[in-house]
């Protein structure tokens, strides 16, 4: 028997609070896309793969007087991570990644804590849910903000393409099933926050990635790898 768990609606408590608020960042020469995302009422806010120009980051944090309490992680490459020893000084924030990286972020940061896959990650009035999506590394996370209707996805999903699986620990299979079954399963109506600039537009919603994103409108798994060049 298969079990259908339908997204909980919100209490009509939280009607009136508003959503969080997400600021991209292209940063660094790799056309990385860091996020800094924030809680207009309590001023808790969370930082996306600190990469590269931390002081922006925190700069656009402080100028709204929110408070950086949590860095969450999509990936542990160096090109998601090079300023995470910089921005944990800064903040004392904690880190949260998948058990897969947790080894590679310790390198970098004290505080380093494991997510688990559905998890809800408390931010002020808010939660961002960690889903796990493995392929382009096994430990890629994309998180998914019920409000306002966001999904921030690091190397698994960009604007019109997807990440590399030909990598060292990539598995194509893994990836097309995050594609698939794990975005797949979100809102059409869901903004898309990629880990690079490498599309038509720095954003974009699901449903436009479903109707010309060729990483999603792959029909098989043989044509998905054909679209990435590799063996099936
Ligand atoms: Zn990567
Ligand atoms: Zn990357």
């Amino acid at each position: 028997m298969s079990v259908y768990i339908a997204r909980v609606p919100e209490p009509d408590s939280k009607k009136d609070v508003p959503d969080l608020e997400i600021v991209q960042m292209e940063v660094g020469l790799l056309q990385n896309f860091c996020e800094v995302i924030g809680c207009p009422t309590t001023g808790r806010a969370a930082l996306v793969d600190p990469a590269f120009e931390v002081d922006r980051l925190l700069g656009v944090a402080s100028g709204r007087g929110w408070t950086v309490d949590t860095i969450l992680l999509t990936h542990t490459h160096a090109d998601h991570v090079a300023g995470l020893d910089e921005a944990t000084a800064a903040t004392g924030a904690v880190v949260r990644c998948h058990p897969f990286e947790l080894d590679r972020a310790r390198e970098q940061a004290d505080r380093v804590e494991p997510l688990s896959d559905g998890e809800q990650i408390a931010l002020g009035e808010h939660s961002i849910e960690a889903l796990f999506t493995p392929g382009h590394t096994p430990g890629c996370v994309c998180f998914y903000l019920p409000r306002p209707g966001a999904v921030v996805t690091g190397d698994v999903l960009f604007v019109g393409s997807c990440g590399s699986v030909s990598g060292g620990n990539s598995d194509a299979r893994a990836m097309y099933a995050s594609l698939q079954h794990v975005l797949g399963g979100l809102p059409e109506e869901t903004r898309l926050y990629p880990g690079h600039d490498y599309g038509p537009t720095p954003t974009s919603t699901l449903f436009w990635e479903r109707m010309n994103n060729p990483a999603l409108t792959a029909a098989s798994y043989e044509e998905f790898c054909r679209y990435k060049r590799v063996r099936p």
